[in-house]
């Protein structure tokens, strides 16, 4: 797919085929005749269950398909059986509504019949108009597909996909220059085409969303929550993580600005939002090597031990819950899902977890790289597998979480475990591992750059949603709203300027994917109430953050109860049960964090927490974007370089230099380029480099950055060595 041109007359004659079909539904998926009665309203579950079973697979069928083989051919299949489910919902829909009277739901036997008949008789999309559920599904596979096929040229020869190049280059670049043109490109190529379906989508999904007696759909959505004061009990959780995050923030901005220099961060402002080592600057963990609070302590950001295949990644994921007593992966898991990107075609790398209905399919796809990261990952769509497979004899109606937060949270509780450092010495990514305080500050910090730095992003995305879905954020306010939202909560700023051409929601996948956010909020509370709960069952002792549940029936006996009620119950009977309370809170997180946020605390005692420059925007680079693309200079030191460089080292080492120099290479996309690391011990005055300028972090060492200007350093009243890798 080329532009946005392209695209719309590309959706416009796929349009086409699919007219007339949408009423075409084989005869033994429509629903019989019934009477209002007892026991022919439990007939109709009953007959609804097994018909919902065939067509739900043949729709998720036609989806995986396309989600991993993206053609037009079998986007046309798709959109067909999207009309053909959505036929079917209105069908059984409209045909309970006509039958069954409340005097009768109300005195069925079992109320939870009268729950799975009140789903049923939400029709959703299927309320909308045979012409109007055709653009509909038809916006949404188009949205799909620009999303997922969007590429960032930066020569006409090359192009970047988001996985694996742009996420790479996010993750590790540490030039101001590349990052920005990943992240402008991606956010340019991805969300300006989307621009144009969005308001559409919007006033469908609406329209559906009403007829079945909500608002709007952003009080559909809310409604999965089941709770009057939803919003006013997210807004006082968030209240409370907010002061930890600011100090989080703050922290996190003096390193960048250690690393970046004053013109490009203010240490009063938001944080230009590509730098934090991630497309949505959603979590941090990518950029904990610039904030390594104790370095010289073993690594715990394991990548480099890994070794591993994709396979084996799901192999040690799958390990973990069977040593909780939970399930294996069925055959049918391994040998349908997409476990790595495949070559030759075009598919939807947004790694997810998919349950057929049929009890026997369920799937992971995901274009998996050999990460630390990308572990969790793996845990968190297994989590998704081990739900459906717990509840996978339950009635259609209860195949989900407690309620979405619950399904998201799986993966990530188990992951809690997996990440200690005691826990990756137990599967041998870690040598050995000396507990004490430092290398407890590492690991809290490094989650702390994953779980807290996603709070405010797990909070807004919603926040955005909702007020365009309520109408109060109009499309021409669509980002405008937006980046007010990412600055007022995430303290970040756009680091060029962007206008209503833009539209850099639409650069995450969630919002061109509709998939609901809160729950990831949801969940990342609510996860740490799980693992605090789970680690008293399995006699955990010691601070919370270094609890490993792996092996333990009794957290894994607690977990497989939540999991196998599926929604049968309100999710506050299934937390109750399972935890003691009815409430999300975030005291189990703010407990787990708190030795962190002492730390934090007193780092801080000099920073301005929050941004109050608001609307301060870093200028843009000199040269930018030309010099983008460019091989990589990776020219050796200068003779005068290399003897300052040796003279200096003598004078280091008979100082004392306290940890030893190390050097590493670091790959972006295709190239390796040099990188250095350096050590000084005075540091009164800063070390100058051209356009920047650098303060050391703190007495006897330093870290100097990767930066493409490295060979122009010089230097001033700082001892210093440069240890340049070997020639490539
Ligand atoms: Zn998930």
């Amino acid at each position: 797919m080329g532009t946005g041109l392209d695209r719309f007359l590309w959706s416009v004659l796929l349009l086409l085929p699919v007219f007339g079909q949408s009423e075409a539904l084989p005869e033994s998926w429509l629903p019989g005749e019934y009477s209002d009665t007892i026991s022919d309203a439990q007939r109709f579950l009953s007959d609804y269950n097994s018909t919902a079973e065939e067509v739900f697979f043949h729709s998720v069928s036609a989806s995986w398909n396309y989600n991993t083989n993206i053609t037009d051919h079998n986007s046309k299949l798709q959109v067909s059986a999207s009309l053909e489910e959505q036929a079917f919902v209105e069908a059984w829909g409209i045909k309970a509504k006509q039958v069954f009277s409340s005097g009768v739901l109300d005195t069925l036997p079992d109320p939870k019949d009268k729950k799975l008949m009140e789903k049923i008789m939400l029709l959703g999309a299927a309320n909308l108009l045979p012409k109007e559920r055709e653009e509909y599904n038809t916006i949404l596979s188009t949205m799909d597909n620009i999303y997922s096929t969007s590429k960032v040229h930066p020569q006409p020869n090359i192009s970047w996909s988001l996985e694996p190049e742009l996420t790479k280059i996010m993750a590790n670049s540490r030039s101001y220059k590349t990052l920005l043109y990943a992240w402008e490109g991606w956010h340019n190529a991805s969300g300006v085409p989307l621009k144009q379906y969005y308001p559409s989508f919007v006033g469908l999904s609406n329209k559906a969303s009403r007829a079945d007696g909500f608002q709007d759909t952003g009080d559909d959505w809310r409604s999965w929550y089941e709770t009057e004061t939803f919003r006013q009990d997210l807004e006082e959780i968030y209240k409370t993580i907010e002061p930890l995050y600011r100090n989080l923030h703050a922290f996190v901005r003096r390193q960048l600005y250690n690393q970046y220099g004053p013109k490009y961060i203010n240490l009063k402002g938001p944080i230009p939002a590509h730098l934090l080592g991630n497309m949505w600057a959603q979590t941090w963990n990518n950029i904990y090597d610039m904030m390594i609070p104790f370095p010289d302590k073993p690594n715990i950001d394991v990548t480099d031990e890994m070794g591993y295949n994709a396979t084996h990644m799901f192999r040690v994921a799958e390990e973990f819950f069977t040593s909780l007593g939970l399930e294996r992966m069925p055959e049918e898991f391994w040998e349908g899902s997409m476990l790595v990107k495949p070559q030759g075609r075009e598919v939807v790398c947004h790694a997810s977890a998919w349950d057929f209905y049929n009890r026997k399919d369920f799937r992971i796809k995901q274009c998996t790289t050999v990460t630390m990261e990308q572990l969790f990952t793996v845990h968190h769509e297994m989590g998704h597998i081990q739900y459906y497979l717990q509840y996978k004899d339950k009635p259609m109606g209860f195949r989900s979480g407690a309620n979405p937060g619950f399904h998201e949270a799986i993966g990530d509780v188990l992951s809690l475990s997996v990440s200690t450092p005691k826990h990756l010495e137990t599967i041998n990514l870690l040598e050995s591992v000396t507990s004490d305080i430092e290398t407890d500050t590492n690991y809290l910090l490094k989650m702390a750059l994953e779980k807290i730095a996603f709070l405010p992003f797990g909070y807004l995305i919603d926040l955005w949603r909702w007020d365009v879905f309520s109408g109060k954020t109009p499309p021409e306010r669509y980002n405008a709203d937006w980046w007010y939202l990412r600055t007022k909560y995430q303290g970040i700023c756009p680091p060029t300027r962007r206008t209503e051409e833009h539209f850099d929601a639409g650069a995450k996948y969630h919002i061109p994917g509709n998939t609901p956010y809160i729950r990831y909020f949801v969940s990342f509370i609510l996860q740490f109430q799980f693992h605090e709960k789970l680690c008293e069952a399995a006699k955990h002792t010691g601070p919370l953050h270094t609890c490993d549940i792996y092996r333990s029936a009794e957290a894994g006996a607690i977990l497989k109860k939540v999991l196998q009620a599926g929604s049968s119950e309100s999710w506050p009977v299934v937390l109750q049960d399972a935890i003691g309370t009815n409430k999300l809170n975030a005291s189990s997180l703010m407990k787990y964090f708190e030795p962190i946020i002492e730390w934090l605390n007193k780092q801080n005692v000099n920073e301005t927490l929050g941004w109050p420059d608001f609307n301060w925007v870093p200028p843009m680079p000199e040269g930018y974007p030309e010099d983008i693309g460019k091989p990589v200079n990776t020219t050796p030191l200068t003779s005068k370089m290399a003897r300052s460089n040796a003279s200096l080292k003598n004078s280091v080492t008979s100082r004392g230099l306290r940890s030893p120099l190390q050097n590493w290479k670091r790959c972006e996309g295709n190239s390796c380029v040099r990188v250095f690391r350096a050590a000084c011990l005075m540091f009164k005055t800063p070390l100058s480099v051209p356009q920047q300028r650098w303060t050391c972090k703190r007495e006897g060492e330093y870290k100097l950055p990767q930066s493409e200007t490295i060979h122009e350093i010089y230097l001033k009243e700082c001892l210093f060595v440069l240890t340049p890798l070997a020639p490539m």
